[in-house]
């Protein structure tokens, strides 16, 4: 039942929650979740919360107490509360929203497993998560008991994988594919093992970041048995928000590490959350502290419900400009887009390279340092030249060349 609490209320409902959950347990970390209207016993809630809660349709709400207790009980505004709580955006659909963008059940051969890109899948392991991320493009298929994956079905994803020798990459995702029991990992870490011509295999998961403890040394174990080889694990996590990068959180990805499992980071462009610069480089800056590297920076996918989340397309060019020159390299993420109907990721750099005086042989760039205008030369001998854009006597002007 939807309450209104006071924020001493709320307090004291947090302090209770969290002293009878088992803190580093992370079975006890789930099973004390807080789901749907009882987010109300501990946040003061605003008017478009309630509406959020009470008209959210699309995807289960729940939260681990570990992730709860990053969120302010109080503030509307913290990013992390955002990620928790649906507001009343969630409830109004627009037309140009789809709940699959990206057509993945149109290149669904089998149930479970998206086959775009040649030589990579992306398996859908199972529907569960610690925590539903309110801007989860999987919100069709994650917390729908129609589309749990029994064992069968795994079985016939296998099978594809089997008889499809371009395959060499697995994309496991979900859902969580931590979120399955520790057995269930590893009968699908074995069987993909046991496929001679898949040579990675990826994890994404969301666990480092709201249940960290799930990343046990068990857990570790079985992964560094199938990390062999054969096999390359790598697995890709997903913060957004300085504020979850926690000792918790750091010692999860060491015990990843140690498994020899390499962690990238795809964090999502988050209007209000995480769309401006200085979050985006402290983020990375701390994820860099926690020995993870950039990965993907992804522009939120046309989903229903997800007016409240999108930023205009500019916002993340911006963005990867500003970090380029203030961290290391392996500190930026690539901006992506996942095209919608089916026409796979691309992604989209910051204009760095201006064109081409063909008279002179000279490239022209903007300096992400200097933020003037730099020179370079073309081989003489060079055989390209008609693939660079030619800049006109008016540009030159402009440029001051
Ligand atoms: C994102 C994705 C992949 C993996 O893409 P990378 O760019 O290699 O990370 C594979 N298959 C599908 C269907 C995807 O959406
Ligand atoms: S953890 Fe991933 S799949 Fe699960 S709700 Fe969050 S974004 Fe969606």
């Amino acid at each position: 039942m939807l309450v209104q609490s006071s924020l001493s209320e709320v307090l004291k409902a947090r302090e209770e929650l969290y002293s009878r959950t088992n803190w580093t347990d992370h079975t006890s970390q789930l099973q004390n979740r807080v789901k749907g209207e009882d987010l109300s016993l501990y946040f003061v809630l605003t008017e478009s919360e309630i509406i959020g809660i009470k008209e959210t349709i699309r995807l289960h709400v729940s939260t681990t107490p570990y992730y709860l207790s990053l969120s302010s009980p109080d503030d509307p505004n913290c990013p992390i509360r955002k990620m928790i709580v649906p507001r009343s955006e969630e409830a109004v659909l627009s037309s140009e929203e789809s709940s699959d963008p990206l057509d993945e059940e149109r290149l669904s051969p089998v149930r479970g497993l998206t086959h775009m890109y040649p030589n990579r899948v992306l398996l859908f392991s199972n529907h569960s998560c610690s925590v539903y991320c309110r801007h989860c493009m999987r919100g069709r298929k994650v917390s729908s008991n129609e589309e749990r994956m029994e064992k069968g079905d795994l079985e016939k994803a296998f099978e594809y994988i089997r008889n499809h020798p371009e395959i060499e990459d697995v994309v496991i995702s979900g859902g969580d594919p931590l979120n399955l029991a520790d057995a269930r990992i590893e009968w699908i870490l074995s069987e993909l093992n046991s496929i001679p011509h898949v040579k990675i295999c990826r994890l994404g998961t969301r666990n480092p970041v709201t249940l960290p403890f799930r990343i046990t040394e068990a857990l570790c174990k079985i992964i560094e048995t199938y990390n062999n080889d054969k096999l390359s694990i790598f697995c890709n996590t997903q913060f957004n928000h300085p504020k979850e990068c926690t000792k918790e959180s750091k010692e999860a990805i060491l015990r990843l590490l140690k498994a020899g499992v390499s962690v990238g980071n795809q964090s999502v462009l988050l209007k209000d959350i995480n769309d401006d610069e200085e979050t985006m480089l402290s983020l990375h800056k701390k994820l860099l502290e926690m020995r993870v590297r950039a990965y993907y920076l992804y522009d939120p996918e046309l989903i229903p419900g997800s007016r409240g989340f999108r930023t205009p397309l500019a916002r993340g060019i911006e963005i990867v400009e500003y970090m380029r020159g203030k961290i290391g390299g392996m500190g930026i993420p690539q901006f992506v887009n996942d095209l919608p109907g089916g026409g796979g990721k691309i992604t989209i750099a910051p204009n760095w390279y201006l064109g081409y005086i063909p008279k002179t042989r000279q490239h022209v760039f903007r300096s992400a340092v200097t933020k003037k205008i730099h020179l370079s030369f073309e081989p003489v001998d060079s055989t390209k030249e008609s693939y660079y854009p030619v800049l006109s006597e008016a540009d030159l002007e402009k440029l001051g060349l």
